[in-house]
């Protein structure tokens, strides 16, 4: 019986670590290299900026130092979170601004006359001397001729501004020591991807 001819498989190129790297910004990644402190990554990178090697096929430098495409994700994956956070805490203040004033009070236009102090309400009235006195308007009842209203903040606003100040659902003592750095950091980051998120809400 003849044997079902199985297509041969489509050459695909193996993934090395010179084929990531050169997909990359180079100088980003020698930062990166560089400021991972991680020995096996550094000597990478001495190796490749080694004159000598300056030919040499940079996958075989990295097999040359031990340095897999996994340990490079990580160190690329590291530096671009850590990147990405610098910026992130660079936008921090401004959000915090925009967050306070949205949770504060303000006055708006009254909804209920539209700003105008007065609505529409004809009235006829018969004085005791005889003449007839026509209004049409009458002081609006909401803002009592004020023309604007006071309009609470955002409440979600509040809520976080309150929680940011650690100032809502805390147990024991206002200021708590944390003694876990991981953690704190970890609140740090929650708490600011939720005022960046609440900032590009708006
Ligand atoms: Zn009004």
């Amino acid at each position: 019986m003849a044997r079902k001819k199985i297509p041969p498989p489509e050459y695909v190129a193996p993934i090395t670590v010179r084929s990531v790297i050169e997909e990359l910004p180079e100088a980003e990644v020698r930062q990166a290299l560089l400021s991972s402190g991680d020995s096996i990554a550094y000597q990478f990178l001495k190796s490749w900026e080694n004159p000598k090697n300056k030919n040499k096929d940079l996958s075989l430098i990295a097999r040359d130092c031990e340095f897999s495409i996994s340990h490079f994700c990580k160190i690329w994956e590291h530096y671009n979170l850590q990147r990405g956070m610098m910026l992130m805490v660079g936008k921090v203040p401004k959000v915090m601004l925009d967050v306070a004033e949205d949770a504060q009070s303000k006055m708006e236009n009254c909804p209920r006359c539209d700003g105008m102090g007065e609505i529409q309400h004809e009235k006829i009235e018969m004085r005791p001397d005889g003449e007839v006195k026509v209004s049409l308007t009458r002081v609006c009842p909401q803002c009592k001729g004020a023309k604007e209203i006071r309009v609470s903040g955002s409440r979600d606003a509040r809520a976080l501004m309150f929680e940011t100040m650690k100032l809502t659902g805390q147990r024991g003592p206002l200021v708590a020591i944390q003694q876990n750095f991981g953690e704190r950091l970890g609140q740090t980051v929650g708490t600011i991807e939720k005022m960046i998120g609440w900032g590009e809400k708006q």
